[in-house]
């Protein structure tokens, strides 16, 4: 018997076999979840590329539910959301794993970033949690959990974070906001703060390697996460083996975010 045999759920962020929630969705699957995705909007239907790498992820699981959604895009909201209470009529459980800011502006300091660019990543990155959580409240009748990811630069300064990590702050104060709103809906937010992987959108935000050697050098456990472990706590989470936790920012990082300086074992 799986954790989640009856459930249901939707799932927003697969860009890939590397994507985060590629990694949560395998552990939903295996518990006996049923899920609806989304992805990218193609702008070629005759060459769907976004809508393969999604299918080659979970094409076998023969999903009910999978649709185009830019959370940008109202009308392909609407149009999501009005499917998932056609095909499932309650939702369960929601992941969103979506975050985006242009190159130019995450590439800057924080001081020289433009207007359209910050607003634009907070559209994407924060705000579509909001709307997100908005609109499946009506499909979770019966309670629910919402799982969305963070990163440590929301709550300090990691050099080469810049724009992103004023997003995950105002995306992990949100989780909070809305975990008191929803608690007596019996809807849990939480986020997951996961360390370095190596994903499409990780290789937009700064010196990857030098990061991943950071984990490996510093954290209590001297090494970096790994794809799975985040997809198992992100599943936990989201299962009624955590019925007890909302509003936190759980981190998975190997303790990386404990330590306040150098191992004193670590190379200089
Ligand atoms: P990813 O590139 O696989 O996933 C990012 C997703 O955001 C993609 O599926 C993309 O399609 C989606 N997206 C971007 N703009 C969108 C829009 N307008 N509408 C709908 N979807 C949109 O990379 P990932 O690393 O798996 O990122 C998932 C989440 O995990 C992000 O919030 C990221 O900040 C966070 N995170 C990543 C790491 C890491 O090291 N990779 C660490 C901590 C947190």
């Amino acid at each position: 018997m799986g954790l989640f045999d009856g459930k249901k759920g939707l799932v927003f962020g697969i860009a890939n076999d590397r994507s985060i929630a590629a990694a949560i969705a395998r552990e939903l699957h295996r518990e006996g979840a049923e899920m609806g995705f989304t992805h990218l909007p193609d702008a070629d239907p005759n060459r769907p590329k976004s809508e393969n790498r999604l299918r080659k992820v979970v094409g076998d699981w023969n999903p009910q539910l999978v649709m185009p959604c830019d959370v940008q895009d109202e009308s392909s909201l609407d149009a999501v959301f009005s499917a998932a209470r056609e095909t499932f009529g309650s939702i369960d459980f929601l992941v969103h794993s979506i975050a985006y800011a242009p190159l130019e502006d995450l590439q800057k300091p924080v001081h020289e970033v433009s207007r359209s660019g910050f607003s634009l990543s907070m559209e994407v990155s924060v705000f579509s949690l909001i709307d997100l959580v908005n609109r499946v409240k009506p499909l979770m009748s019966e309670g629910g959990s919402i799982l969305t990811m963070t990163y440590l630069g929301g709550e300090i300064v990691i050099p080469g974070y810049n724009l992103m990590g004023l997003c995950k702050a105002a995306l992990e104060s949100s989780v909070k906001y809305l975990a008191h709103e929803l608690g007596q809906s019996r809807i849990r937010v939480i986020a997951v703060s996961a360390g370095p992987l190596r994903t499409l959108a990780a290789s937009a935000v700064g010196d990857f390697q030098k990061m991943t050697k950071l984990y490996e050098a510093f954290s209590p456990m001297r090494r970096n996460v790994e794809f799975d472990e985040v997809g198992k706590t992100g599943m936990f989470l989201l299962s009624d083996m955590s019925s007890g936790i909302t509003g936190e920012n759980v981190h998975v990082d190997c303790g990386y975010h404990v330590m306040g300086g150098p191992p004193l074992d670590a190379d200089e």
